[in-house]
């Protein structure tokens, strides 16, 4: 199993607080259609914090700079 991975904190970075996720409207979680069944997921763009704002640094979670992972999203390219 592995461990849940931490998404910075975008007010630690930016100094405001991410925007509510569009994915999923700030809930969390997103609604899909299994065949009849209606399932519920963890959002995959906000990881379930219902916030989301793409990094500042990066596009994908690399540093453009170095190619090391982004120190200002940790690899994650999105803060919440
Ligand atoms: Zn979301
Ligand atoms: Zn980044």
């Amino acid at each position: 199993m592995l461990a849940t991975p931490t998404i910075i904190d975008a007010i630690t970075v930016t100094g405001a607080h991410a925007l509510e996720c569009g994915e999923c409207e700030g809930g969390g979680t997103v609604t899909y259609m299994h065949g009849p069944y209606e399932h519920t997921r963890e959002c995959d763009t906000c990881h379930g914090t219902g916030r989301h704002l793409p990094c500042p640094a990066c596009s994908d979670g690399t540093s453009p700079d170095t190619g090391d992972t982004c120190p200002t999203c940790e690899g994650f390219a999105a803060l919440i």
